[in-house]
């Protein structure tokens, strides 16, 4: 079955066994527990709603089943996701190899929590370079936490060649595919562990549901990463695991859609006069274009760029757009906007945004699935007013 017929149909096939009555979508079930006849039978495995439910199940079908994986868990945001990884595959004294390019939440879980608080220790590195990962390697590292391509500066890191180090060192590595979403880029079918997403974005795709999910193949990493979503308890709800699976229906459409106006907006920021950088790894002349290439199917629909100016100019360029939402997130059907440096990785203290070339002038873009003359026309404004 092709992805975007296993995006439509897997989980969600209408039931007309025992009573069902073909729903074609499926039910929200918000029961938060479940009656059984006989103390000891739970009624088809359901026993309370967070352990298991109905509609997450559906869900969790669908999300291995869009990266060919094993199994699915969905989870209340990428960052519950996220902690739940840690959380079940490391300990105090444990070590982490991280790419220094992530989303800032990311990075403040991995500092400002699991190292602060659990002496679980990170080492950031420009995972551009596979030998600076294998470098950071020690004794005691447990995971290596990428992300590919990376927010807000689109670097991108070889997910196979960093899984094989990771291999002869016995150590999971875990990708996070939010950024081109499942329809572009298949980690574990490049050697990774894990998958993860903030389903917040593309996978959902609409600006209407914060979650999270992870894709995997591994037993016995599915049965810890199982156990902790039962008992620390940050699963996804019913209701948002029916807005998923309803976005999840049109994500090839809507990437392909993404990618081509990302694209020409890439083109038309590179060709102005007032623009010094774009960064989008559509580009030929992008660092990465030719691993982009190889290891992805398509180049998404995000982008970042500097302008010709200071840190006010970048405000008033976006301040005056009409149909770019000035906003943090990205992946939905309508454009977004941000700066970086004051919103979405704020947290990031100011000297290492500037190490790893996150300058206080850059701007990025979610490009939605507008008509794109409009997007250009839209930008052209804010051009006009600087
Ligand atoms: N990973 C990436 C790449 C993100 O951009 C985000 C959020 O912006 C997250 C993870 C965290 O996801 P959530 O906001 O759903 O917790």
């Amino acid at each position: 079955m092709k992805f975007e017929t296993r995006a439509i149909h897997i989980g969600e096939e209408p039931n007309f066994r025992d009573g069902g009555t073909g729903d074609v979508a499926i039910p929200i079930h918000l029961s938060s527990t479940f009656a059984r006849k006989e103390v000891d039978k739970p009624t088809a495995g359901y026993e309370y709603s967070r352990t298991d439910n109905p509609t997450r199940t559906a869900l969790q079908l669908r999300l291995a089943a869009l990266e060919n994986a094993k199994y699915g868990l969905a989870f209340s945001s990428g960052l519950g996701a996220e902690t739940a990884i840690l959380l079940s595959l490391t300990k105090s004294g444990d070590h982490i190899v991280a790419f220094d390019d992530l989303y800032g939440g990311t990075r403040r879980l991995l500092i400002q929590v699991f190292q602060d608080k659990f002496n679980i220790e990170s080492t950031f590195v420009d995972a551009r370079d596979p030998d600076e990962v294998a470098n950071a390697i020690q004794p005691n590292t447990k995971l290596i936490w990428l992300e590919t391509p990376t927010n807000p500066l689109l670097k991108i890191c070889d997910i196979q060649k960093i899984s094989e180090i990771a291999k002869q060192n016995d150590i999971i590595v875990v990708v996070d595919n939010t950024f081109v979403s499942s329809y572009f880029q298949q980690p574990l079918a490049l050697g990774a562990a894990i998958s993860l997403h903030s389903t917040t974005k593309y996978l959902n795709g609409h600006c209407d549901s914060v979650g999270g999910a992870i894709m995997l193949s591994d037993d016995k990493i599915h049965q810890k990463l199982k156990f902790m979503q039962n008992a620390a308890g940050f699963v996804l709800s019913p209701f948002d695991s029916y807005l998923i699976l309803r976005g999840l229906k049109t994500l090839a459409i809507r990437m392909r859609q993404h990618e081509k106006n990302a694209l020409t907006i890439a083109r038309f920021l590179q060709s102005h006069p007032k623009v010094l950088k774009v960064f989008y790894p559509g580009l030929e002349n992008h660092p990465q274009y030719e691993l982009a290439k190889t290891q992805m199917n398509g180049f998404g629909g995000m982008l970042s760029f500097e302008l010709d100016g200071d840190l006010q100019m970048a405000k008033t360029f976006v301040e005056s757009l009409h149909y770019h939402a000035i906003a943090e997130s990205l992946g939905g059907v309508e454009s977004l906007i941000e700066l970086p440096a004051l919103m979405t990785h704020a947290s990031i203290p100011t000297d290492e945004r500037k190490r790893i070339g996150l300058n206080d002038g850059l701007i990025r873009i979610s490009v939605g699935i507008e008509d794109v003359e409009d997007l250009i026309n839209d930008l052209e404004r804010g051009f006009n007013r600087i």
